[in-house]
C-alpha cells in the first residue's frame, strides 16, 4: 500500500541500533497462530510494500529451506515499538498467520535480518510451528529463534557421549563482511557481517561458553564494527538460546550472519571484528562507509 512506510525517520540511528540490541536481550522473538485462524490485527497495525532489501533476504531464507515460495504473496504489516502481541497474547517481535499469509513485525524489527527471515521462514514453510530441523539446523544463524522458538521447536537431541568439554579459545573463529565499501547513497546500502565458528579437532566438542552475568544464556556469536578513529561503534550479542549452538561435531563449522546498512553508520573507515563465546576472530576485516 505504502512504498515507502518507513520513512528516513524511522531508519534507526546507531544509537537507536544499540538501544534495539539492548531491547533483543529482553526481547522473545517467536511467532505463531498455531490454529492459523484469522485474528483481528493488533491496534496501529499498517500494511507496508516489502522493501528491496527483502528481496535478497527472502532469497537467503528461501536458499536454506530448499524452497522456491514467492514474496510477492507476502503481506506486511507492522506496528510501532519493540513488540507486539501475537495471538496467543506474548509480546515478541513479530509472527505469522499461515491462514492470511501474513507476517505482523513490531516496527523496530523491521529491518533487523534475523527478524524478518524468521517470519520468512514461517511464510516460506506456511507453518507457524518452529521445526527444529529448519530453525535450528539448516537455517540456524540466518534466522533468529530465541525462547518461545526454541521452547515450541522441543528438547535437542542428547549430546553426543564422546564430546569432549572445551573452552571457546579451542574453535577457529572468523569473520566475513559481504562488501569491503558502500555507499550510503546506494539503493541497497544493506550488508552482511558474517561470523563463524569451527571446530577444528576430530571429535565432536561441547564449548563451555562464559556466563552473561545477567538471567539470560550466554553470548554465542557476536560482533563489533568500530569506526577506526573510535568515534562509533555498533554491536550485538546472540545468546545461545538453543544447547545446539554450543555443540559442534568433528570439523563442523557454525555460523551467524548480523546485518546493517550504511546509513545507519557514519561515512568513514570501519573495522569489523566477529567473535564467538567472547573470543574474538583471528583477523578483523575493513569496511569503508562513503557518503
Ligand atoms: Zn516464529
Amino acid at each position: 500500500m505504502q512504498q515507502n512506510a518507513f520513512s528516513l525517520a524511522r531508519i534507526p540511528t546507531i544509537t537507536e541500533v544499540q538501544r534495539c540490541a539492548l531491547a533483543f536481550l529482553l526481547r522473545v522473538a517467536a511467532c505463531e497462530s498455531p490454529t492459523g485462524v484469522l485474528v483481528t490485527l493488533p491496534n496501529g497495525a499498517r500494511l507496508y510494500d516489502a522493501p528491496a532489501i527483502y528481496q535478497r533476504w527472502w532469497a537467503m531464507t528461501a536458499s536454506c529451506a530448499n524452497s522456491s515460495a514467492s514474496l510477492k504473496d507476502v503481506r506486511w504489516y507492522f506496528t510501532e515499538g519493540d513488540v507486539v502481541p501475537n495471538p496467543a497474547g506474548e509480546r515478541v517481535s513479530g509472527y505469522y498467520e499461515p491462514g492470511s499469509h501474513r507476517v505482523v513485525l513490531a516496527g523496530n524489527g523491521a529491518y533487523v535480518g534475523g527478524v524478518v527471515r524468521h517470519e520468512m521462514l514461517h511464510a516460506i514453510t506456511r507453518n507457524a510451528r518452529h521445526d527444529r530441523a529448519t530453525f535450528l539446523a539448516r537455517c540456524a544463524g540466518l534466522v533468529d529463534c530465541d525462547f518461545y522458538c526454541v521452547r515450541d521447536a522441543g528438547p535437542a537431541p542428547a549430546a553426543d557421549m564422546t564430546a569432549v568439554r572445551v573452552a571457546p579459545t579451542a574453535l577457529a573463529i572468523a569473520v566475513a563482511v559481504s562488501r569491503a565499501s558502500v555507499s550510503q547513497r546506494d539503493s541497497d546500502d544493506f550488508f552482511e557481517i558474517v561470523v563463524s565458528a569451527t571446530n577444528p579437532l576430530p571429535h565432536p566438542i561441547v564449548v563451555d561458553l562464559p556466563a552473561s552475568g545477567d538471567d539470560g544464556p550466554p553470548d554465542s556469536f557476536s560482533y563489533r564494527l568500530a569506526s577506526v578513529d573510535g568515534s562509533s561503534i555498533q554491536w550485538y550479542d546472540e545468546r545461545a538460546w538453543d544447547t545446539s549452538a554450543s555443540r559442534f561435531a568433528a570439523g563442523e563449522m557454525k555460523r551467524w550472519v548480523f546485518d546493517t546498512k550504511a546509513s545507519f553508520l557514519r561515512a568513514t573507515s570501519y573495522e569489523a571484528d566477529g567473535l564467538y563465546g567472547n573470543v574474538p576472530a583471528a583477523q578483523r576485516r575493513a569496511v569503508t562507509v562513503t557518503p
